[in-house]
């Protein structure tokens, strides 16, 4: 879209035309194979125009292939002995006159059937989708709703927790009843992995019987090389999908699986499994999660709870179960650690108490440790600061915040918010600031490890070793 400018041109206040625009001004050029038709209406440069668009269109009109209709069916009619084999043999609708295929003619062996006899009894096999109700399903299978309700609490008496989604019911039904509706007469399904529940109409109606189907639970072992991929190579193996990602997850804990793993190294799992005598299987939780690296050995996890928390623990490491390392209070890299360092605001080399971490102004800093906030506010040189003390004398500072939601007295959890990343204080730009404290003294946030207050019961360990050791004999490979 071009606009008009008007430019004062030496004070005569001369309208002119701003570069680039239009050249329909411009005195005509002697040829052009694109003229404005709107222009110069029969001058002989419109006329030159309206003869080379004629032109134009004539020579595509000329070169365009021809159009012509597609025959979709073959022309004609058929003969009316044709259309009458067409339509006998043909599956035609029945108010088209269908006779669904050629009859035969009646003689002394075919007599035609005047009323189709009713089935006495209606077998049925069927599954239940997930969201459905026994009672439902068999309403729509066509039995009368008395005996679908009775049916669905016997089946519900057997298996309180219900049917799993995909179960098989076969179902008998009886003769028809007046309004169209079947009596059922049997019912037999599985009410779980391990019990078969058949459902019979006998002298008093009717009646559940179950029957016990032995499952083997022996868990599962599954071992083999990590190579290019250690997810896909568990897929490989028969680990499902959820199997597979516990077990990256309690690997995680102890390495990092993108960089620490080679290609030969082996893994080894043990996952719940149940075998039903008659064939069916049911996978279950990831039990252990083993790990035997060329080069840096064996990681042996089990799941455990203890003190209440329930964690993958290293069977390795087994003393250090109960030791947790303080939680990092924000993701970010650190730009600064624990030790003498050239303080840039101060010109001289110091102790650099705590890590820094370069983080974004804003950023939310979280409690590494449960504890309760013993000050929060303007600290000096630390700027805003909150101060956390934990279990065993440990204390924990977080400085230079831009904003603190705490107060002195709150209990934390960890990782809940205390305040947001500043640069409050003696502070070049925006980052976090970390301290940590034992008995008062700044030490190491990396050294720092709870122990003590919940050390390994050695009855607990043995406990754990013994798990180990059933699991890892038991697992049928
Ligand atoms: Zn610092």
């Amino acid at each position: 879209m071009y606009q008009w400018r008007e430019i004062e041109a030496g004070g005569a206040g001369v309208a002119v035309m701003p570069r680039g625009f239009s050249p329909s001004l411009a005195a005509p050029r002697p040829w052009s194979l694109v003229v404005d038709l709107a222009d110069d209406l029969f001058s002989a440069r419109w006329w030159q125009g309206a003869a080379t668009l004629a032109l134009l269109c004539g020579t595509a009109g000329m070169l365009a292939p021809r159009a012509e209709p597609l025959v979709a069916a073959p022309a004609g009619q058929p003969s009316a002995a044709a259309a009458r084999e067409y339509r006998d043999i043909g599956i035609t609708s029945l108010d088209a006159g269908s006779r669904s295929g050629p009859r035969l003619v009646a003689n002394q062996q075919v007599e035609p059937l005047l009323v189709a006899p009713e089935r006495a009894q209606v077998e049925l096999g069927v599954r239940i989708g997930a969201g459905d109700r026994i009672d439902h399903l068999l309403i729509r299978s066509g039995a009368l709703p008395l005996d679908a309700v009775r049916v669905a609490g016997l089946v519900h008496r057997a298996a309180p927790r219900g049917i799993d989604p995909g179960t098989a019911i076969a179902i008998r039904l009886g003769g028809r009843e007046p309004g169209g509706l079947r009596s059922i007469e049997r019912v037999a399904l599985r009410a779980g992995l391990d019990v078969g529940l058949v459902i019979v109409r006998g002298a008093q109606g009717l009646v559940a019987s179950a029957t016990h189907i032995a499952i083997d639970e022996r868990p599962r072992r599954i071992r083999g090389r990590v190579g290019d991929g250690l997810y896909w190579s568990l897929r490989g193996s028969g680990v499902t999908p959820q199997a597979a990602a516990d077990y990256l997850k309690a690997l995680a804990t102890k390495l990092d699986v993108g960089a620490d793993l080679g290609p030969d190294d082996r893994f080894d799992l043990v996952i719940a499994h149940r075998r039903a005598a008659t064939g069916e299987e049911q996978g279950g939780p990831l039990l252990y999660a083993g790990i035997d690296r060329v080069g840096g050995g064996a990681i042996q996890m089990l799941k455990w709870t203890l003190g209440g928390r329930t964690a993958w623990f290293d069977a390795a490491s087994l003393s250090q179960i109960s030791s947790t390392a303080l939680a990092w209070p924000v993701s970010g890299p650190i730009t600064s650690g624990f030790g003498m360092r050239y303080h840039p605001i101060l010109h001289f080399a110091r102790m650099h108490k705590g890590i820094d971490f370069g983080v974004r102004w804003g950023s939310p800093i979280v409690a590494s440790a449960d504890g309760v906030v013993s000050r929060a506010g303007w600290a000096g040189g630390y700027g805003r600061q909150v101060r956390l003390a934990h279990a065993a004398g440990i204390a924990t500072s977080y400085s230079h915040m831009s904003r603190m939601v705490v107060e002195p007295g709150t209990i934390v959890r960890q990782g809940q918010l205390i305040g947001y990343v500043g640069t409050s204080g003696l502070s070049t730009g925006a980052h976090l600031h970390y301290e940590t404290y034992r008995g008062g003294v700044a030490v190491n946030p990396r050294s720092v490890r709870f122990t003590g207050a919940a050390a390994v019961d050695p009855a607990e360990a043995a406990r754990f070793k013994a798990r180990l050791a059933q699991l890892l004999a038991t697992g049928r490979s």
